[in-house]
């Protein structure tokens, strides 16, 4: 597949200037500095029948997607990344790299409709998974089988009670054994956290979240580290088999999304913190789960491994199940919605625990923290627990 020429190949300059400027292309056509949309599912063949650039046919050259995928590679300190039509899409695409036999190591609080898909799709299929802790990287060392394993698969802060995982610490687990480290980066986004350039291979993505950040794309995408040129290969031919692509309309609007990731998450991390401690200093909130307070058992390696912020996403535990969802229907700004990561609060109840290998407390409310006025979101939750 061609890439456009990365103009910014030659200089230093901030991961935050080649969001904003998206790489910095220009259209050549008519030198504006945002691409066109191009919805043209084939392209006419040269006349000695010849592409002039990929196959022609949009399900294995999504070319509206190649300057999101090489963002994102950047962004992440990854050699590739291929989009999908979903976050799923693209971690099912992952684990179907594997074979029956194979073992996986994954850590047991994980985004529910991964635990879902491992435990009705991935085990059914004959791969062998053994769920360990996820603050604990003895656990992982214990389940490890070296020459067995193929892959170990993370997620740190993990969605929704925020446990921390040591990445270099489980990367040291793995190191030269041939198995794939594959990290689920959706919370934290390359803004806070770059598994890459802590020794992980894969790094996957929600892109329905903070990277297009506007709650109006469906989107996902697997990031390639230098050593996993092989799985790339694989994994496009695949995709080209199999056509889970980002339609070019989506990718437009994430490419537009990804320029303001880094206002929007340092916005929403610096934002959550001010909520978590103002909740965790209110008499009605039994417990608060962030990454950013000193009394969370994850803060000293949160601390190490996330650049400049804790995340925009939080959780907090009332006196029960019932108070949990009395709160929820008294705010009036934050909107009770699921998903998170985009410009507006939302709050999610913990509905039920199916699939799940740790029970998540019932009285739990989790917080997406938007980009508005903090001031505001913090007056919304005190009338709301002062209404209980
Ligand atoms: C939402 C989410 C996914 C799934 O992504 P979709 O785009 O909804 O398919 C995967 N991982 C995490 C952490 C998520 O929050």
């Amino acid at each position: 597949m061609r890439r456009p020429e990365d103009p910014f190949k030659n200089h230093v300059v901030s991961r935050e200037t080649l969001a904003a400027q998206a790489l910095g292309w220009i259209d050549p056509e008519t030198r504006a500095v945002i691409p066109p949309i191009h919805p043209g599912v084939t392209t006419e063949r040269n006349r000695d029948l010849t592409y002039s650039r990929g196959t022609g046919y949009m399900r294995g050259t999504p070319e509206s997607c190649v300057q999101a995928e090489a963002l994102l590679a950047r962004l992440e300190g990854g050699e590739n990344a291929l989009l999908y039509a979903s976050g799923m899409a693209g971690i099912a695409a992952v684990f179907r790299t594997l074979e029956p036999g194979d073992h996986v190591v994954a850590l047991r609080d994980l985004f529910r409709g991964t635990l879902k898909w491992i435990q009705s799709n991935l085990i059914p299929w004959g791969v062998e998974v053994d769920f360990v802790a996820n603050s604990n990287v003895d656990d992982l060392a214990r389940a490890f089988r070296p020459g067995k394993t193929r892959m170990v698969y993370l997620e740190t802060p993990s969605n929704p009670t925020f446990e921390i995982v040591d990445l270099t610490a489980a990367v040291g687990v793995v190191r030269d054994s041939g198995a794939w480290v594959v990290v689920d980066n959706t919370v934290p986004t390359p803004v806070l956290t770059r598994p890459i350039e802590m020794g992980a291979d894969i790094v996957v993505h929600s892109a329905t979240k903070y990277l297009n950040g506007h709650s109006d794309v469906l989107a996902g995408a697997v990031v390639f580290g230098n050593d996993s040129g092989s799985l790339h290969a694989r994994m496009l031919e695949q995709r080209h088999l199999e056509g889970a692509i980002l339609g070019p309309f989506e990718a437009w609007l994430l490419l537009r999304g990804m320029r303001t990731l880094y206002l929007r998450v340092r916005r929403a991390a610096d934002s959550a913190r001010q909520i978590a401690e103002f909740l965790d200093g209110h008499p009605g909130v039994r417990q608060v789960l962030y990454p950013g307070l000193p009394g969370h058992p994850g803060h000293a390696v949160a601390k190490r491994q996330m650049d400049g912020g804790f995340g925009g996403l939080l959780a907090f535990r009332l006196a029960d199940q019932q108070s949990a969802a009395a709160l929820q229907g008294s705010l009036e700004l934050i909107k009770r919605a699921t998903s998170l990561g985009g410009v507006e609060s939302l709050v999610e109840p913990t509905l039920d625990n199916a699939w799940r290998i740790v029970p998540v407390p019932l009285d739990l409310v989790r917080l997406s923290v938007g980009i508005e006025d903090p001031d505001d979101l913090v007056a919304d939750l005190g009338q709301a627990l002062d209404s209980i």
